[in-house]
């Protein structure tokens, strides 16, 4: 059975470009109808925080990545690493290093002026005298001397590295803290993880983690290694090149499944689809497919993509994710249309709910003035007849629909000899404060008759007003 993880260290906020590697491995384990398991990367006690473990866990839960197994804690396993450390030591596959830095630093000088690479040159591997005093050792892995080995990723195909290259990992910290090539191993194994999918950032590891598999008798897991997300610059995706942790997305107005789309496709593409449902992902990914090179963040199609999911979602899920917004602003839901058919109304146009919400403000919130600008332009002298006519249309009309308030507008138009147009726009400041909103007769529609008579009553004695006062 497939089984894939994601395997965050709680150092920061849970960045963008980690979880398009989370949603690759959720989509991989969900169509192979496998496990995916969540599991926390603690162990740097010193920067691991717990606010940090929480933005993931949101993060997580809001995109609906939802893991079958865990949350793992490496913290709560330091015993199953040191027996596993112990176990190599005891198989002399591992050994005490006792180089203090001073020492390392000097060597590491030798070697730069030798022109040679700097890497640990193996000077405690064979070590049987008596240890220097004083100094905490620490553990590390004989590397084999010789050899290569293979990387067969599923991404990035096959990587080749010399052992030579390789030097020997520290696996334990003075502390005796076991360190992350340790402690990743280990996890994968135990937790019999088949399929390592994670950021390309760590293909490095990869061939010491190969090494150490072998020396545990554990057998391997399948590798993915995920390119990068860049920024614009073509560095790596990072705060100056704006948002990059997910809870921002969030707070911005984005919806999980539009994020999630724009991630998905950054860097893997099916046919000329640009947009997928949950289910149309979990369908159609395919892992042998990732672009192995590196793929460019752009918050424009982003918001495009979140444009088409808040015209496309199905309306409950629209209002559920619009909810919290209106609640931000103060918006009560209860004192107005119902929300549905708001939300149905004003997503034409929104790219974020954010946008959805602004857009929602006059459907349940009276003003006291209108938006400068616009009642600048539309409520002038000219405005107050048509204002006047449609006053009376609208008080007549028994029906209150959308097609009844079209007819009214209309009468008052044919009735003064004059373009929708002009009774059209000073209705619309009257009735929304301002000169955008959606089309008129719906949104009058749901503003409700009384309100909207309120409103032209409003305009009209802001009109008399300003004839006075000019
Ligand atoms: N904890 C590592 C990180 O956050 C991931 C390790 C892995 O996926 O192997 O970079």
């Amino acid at each position: 059975m497939v089984k894939t993880r994601f395997a965050p260290s709680p150092t920061g906020y849970l960045h963008i470009g980690g979880v398009r590697t989370a949603l690759y491995s959720w989509l991989y384990a969900k169509q192979k109808g496998g496990d995916f398991i969540l599991r926390i990367e603690d162990t740097d006690l010193e920067r691991s925080t717990q606010e940090s473990v929480d933005a993931i866990m949101e993060g997580m839960e809001w995109l609906g990545l939802e893991h079958t197994e865990g949350p793992y804690y490496q913290t709560q396993r330091f015993d199953r690493y040191k027996a596993v450390i112990q176990q190599l030591m005891d198989n002399d596959l591992a050994y005490y290093c006792y180089a203090t830095s001073e020492e390392l630093d000097d060597m590491r000088e030798q070697q730069r002026e030798r022109g040679e690479k700097p890497r640990y040159d193996g000077r405690y591997r064979n070590f049987t005298g008596t240890p220097p005093e004083g100094v905490k050792p620490v553990i590390r892995f004989k590397n084999p001397l010789d050899g290569d080995v293979v990387i067969d990723d599923i991404v990035k195909g096959k990587v080749t590295v010399s052992n030579k290259e390789l030097d020997d990992l520290i696996i334990a910290r003075s502390d005796g803290t076991p360190t992350y090539n340790l402690t990743v191993v280990v996890d994968d194994w135990d937790m019999k993880v088949t399929h390592v999918i994670r950021g390309d950032d760590h293909l490095n590891n990869t061939p010491r983690q190969i090494n150490l598999y072998h020396a545990l008798g554990a057998s391997l897991p399948k590798f993915a290694h995920i390119p990068m997300v860049l920024g614009p610059d073509g560095s790596r995706l990072s705060k100056r090149h704006g948002a990059v942790s997910v809870l921002q997305y969030k707070e911005e107005g984005f919806l999980p499944e539009a994020l999630l789309n724009y991630l998905v496709r950054l860097g893997w593409s099916y046919k000329d689809q640009e947009i997928f449902s949950i289910q149309e992902m979990i369908e159609h990914f395919d892992l042998e497919t990732v672009n192995s090179a590196p793929s460019t963040f752009n918050t424009e199609k982003l918001l495009w993509i979140n444009q088409q999911h808040i015209q496309n979602t199905d309306i409950e899920n629209l209002v559920k994710n619009l909810a919290p917004f209106m609640q931000a602003k103060d918006l009560d839901a209860t004192q107005g249309p119902d929300l549905a058919l708001v939300a149905d109304l004003l997503r034409e146009r929104a790219k974020t709910l954010i946008e959805m919400a602004d857009g929602a403000v006059y459907f349940y919130q009276d003003f006291k003035s209108f938006e400068e600008g616009a009642a600048k332009k539309h409520l002038r002298g000219v405005a107050e007849e048509p204002l006047q006519k449609v006053q009376e249309k609208f008080a007549a009309l028994s029906d209150w629909s959308k097609e009844a308030i079209h007819h009214a507008i209309q009468e008052a138009a044919d009735e003064l000899e004059i373009g929708m147009g002009k009774v059209g726009m000073p209705l619309r400041v009257a009735i929304t404060g301002g000169g955008q909103s959606p089309s008129i007769d719906g949104t009058a529609e749901l503003i409700g008759q009384q309100r909207c008579l309120d409103r032209i009553s409003m305009a009209i004695e802001y009109i008399q007003e300003r004839i006075k006062n000019a």
